[in-house]
């Protein structure tokens, strides 16, 4: 079992340390858990047979014993450049999903003739600005503020996020007349006034290492592959600089105007990410940088009603976050157009070319209507990107910039890593102890390989009156949503989780990640410990 946790957090240290793991006062120690009288708990000195238990504990609280407390005996061999923790700022986590009834930047149904058929449905005053009819100057312009919307979208954005320690991060941007970077988002004459203030209102005072190089890169027109670590801010790397040219070059002219209807939407930017849960996240980041503009976001994704997706796409979509299946469902229905798609994101994009996804991701580049590579840019974001598939991804990429940012598969620097070996009998006694070693304010994320070995391993939590939920692939799409949400709000604090949750999550607060089963790649467990240390701060992980 590993887990991961932020460098400076000595308070967690000082709680792992003040865990007593060879003496046996449980009694005090578990006073405050409130377990059953058939808690299944097993108290350190009777575990997995005596005398080792001790020599492992030590091994464990020793700093720097990760990855091979054992040597050699379990997986893999350490290197150090894995696993960091950027210390979770306080993001809020953005609860909506769709612009319900209060974004008033829904433009009913797709591309009308220039300047014309935008129109929120749900919106009649004939003297509202909101009604005037967008022309492409109209589209750079910023339209009038809605103040609750604005409290809605922005509420969480955090202040006084310090990336002033990550200056020095060696940055690689090679390929062809590389554009040069920038220092501060002023910098890019370029972005706007709409994206301008936007950037303001997220409070972002200073472009990531990320975003420094890519903004350019994307705002000059140029394909890039990019590789920064997890919770470095690839997201608004993406984004800001997409929006900001979407909004300055204004609506294209729509493909064929015999065969638009209103309800077949012709995307401008396609964001591509590999889960349900990172796509609404996508959507809700998309949806800051789009306040007071003529554009709207939308997302489809698995799992959740069709009808209803396709209800909320008919209200407008220029720039669409989707899972694969759905959007190939999407296309197939002819709900979607990509004949205007100039801007193709995969976001987490090693995943999105492994062999899982690979057959749907060439579905819908290759063989729909998207202009072809060089006719469309194309972005690739992950922070592991193993050689094989950095070769593949050539296939989707023309003359492209390749940006590494720090070491190429590695995490934040602020994640302290420790392994611990532990027998298979004492794993539950010994997270317990862990989690018992957490503040109360802190969230825990633990994994797990398997769907079964997740369900099993809540149960055992909750019998024990610990507040877990969990989330894999077998529950519904309600259930995860709820489940992350209750985790994200503090409700539950501990997240048991497949690896559906270990990649582009961004939860604020998460303070330790436990590997309570070894991930089966080295990528796997970057992007999982990655879920903790973001932004910047502190944290650690550990592996069991
Ligand atoms: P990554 O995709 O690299 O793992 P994210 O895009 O999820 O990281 O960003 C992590 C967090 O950093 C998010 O909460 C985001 O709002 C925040 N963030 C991004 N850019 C900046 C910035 N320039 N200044 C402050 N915070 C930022
Ligand atoms: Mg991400």
């Amino acid at each position: 079992m590993s887990y991961g946790a932020p460098e400076n957090n000595r308070s967690q240290d000082r709680q792992f340390a003040g865990l007593d793991l060879k003496a046996g006062d449980l009694q005090s120690r578990n006073a405050g858990t409130q377990r059953t009288s058939q808690s299944t708990y097993i108290p350190p000195h009777l575990r997995g047979g005596g005398g080792g238990t001790q020599q492992r504990s030590a091994e464990f609280f020793s700093r720097d014993s990760y990855y091979g407390g054992r040597s050699g005996e379990r997986g893999y061999s350490p290197s150090n450049s894995y696993g960091n923790s950027y210390g979770g700022g306080s993001y809020g986590y953005n609860q909506y999903n769709n612009f319900g009834g209060i974004n008033r930047n829904n433009y009913g149904g797709g591309y009308g003739k220039r300047g014309s058929g935008y129109r929120d449905r749900n919106y009649d005053s004939p003297k509202d600005p909101w009604m005037s009819l967008p022309s492409a100057e109209d589209w750079g312009k910023l339209l009038p503020p809605n103040e609750r919307l604005e409290r809605e979208l922005y509420a969480g954005c955090n202040t006084g996020i310090n990336f002033d320690k990550y200056e020095d991060i060696p940055v690689e941007a090679t390929g062809d007349k590389c554009p040069d970077h920038i220092e501060n988002f002023s910098d890019c004459s370029k972005l706007g006034e709409v994206i301008t203030h936007n950037i303001e209102l997220c409070q972002y005072s200073k472009p990531t290492p990320v975003q420094k190089y890519a903004i350019p890169i994307i705002t000059g027109y140029r394909d890039l592959m990019a590789c920064a670590q997890t919770g470095s801010g690839k997201t608004a790397a993406f984004l800001i600089p997409i929006l900001s040219r979407i909004f300055e070059d204004g609506p294209p002219s729509p493909p064929d105007m015999k065969h638009l209807g209103r309800r077949k939407q012709f995307p401008i930017g396609l964001i591509l990410a590999p889960t349900r849960e990172l796509a609404i996240q996508i959507l809700d980041e998309a949806k800051k940088f789009a306040y007071r503009s003529h554009v709207r976001p939308a997302v489809v994704y698995g799992g959740a009603d069709v009808g209803q997706q396709m209800r909320d796409l008919d209200r407008g979509c220029h720039l669409l976050v989707a899972t694969p299946g759905r959007l190939v469902d999407m296309l197939d229905r002819g709900k979607i157009g990509l004949d205007v798609c100039k801007f193709l994101v995969l976001d987490e994009a090693d995943r999105m070319l492994d062999m899982g996804f690979e057959h749907q991701i060439r579905r819908i580049v290759e063989k729909d209507s998207m202009p072809k590579t060089g006719q469309r840019q194309t972005l690739m974001f992950s922070a592991t990107f193993p050689k094989e598939i950095q070769v593949l991804a050539r296939d989707f990429l023309d003359n492209y910039i390749f940006l590494a940012v720090g070491r190429v598969g590695s995490t934040s620097e602020n994640i302290t890593q420790k392994v611990v070996w532990v027998d298979d009998v004492d794993k539950r006694s010994f997270l317990l102890d862990l989690l018992n070693a957490s503040g109360p304010d802190s969230l825990t994320l633990v994994f797990v390989e398997t769907k079964k070995g997740a369900d099993a391993l809540e149960d055992y939590l909750y019998r024990e009156k610990y507040p877990a939920t969990s989330i894999h692939g077998d529950r519904s799409q309600r259930e995860r949503e709820d489940s992350l949400q209750s985790f994200r709000s503090g409700r539950t604090p501990i997240l048991v989780a497949t690896a559906v949750a270990a990649r582009g999550l961004d939860i604020p607060h998460v303070k330790h990640v436990i590997n309570f089963d070894m991930p089966s790649d080295i990528e796997e467990y970057v992007h999982r410990i990655g879920r903790t240390g973001r932004v910047g701060t502190h944290a650690p992980s550990s592996v069991l």
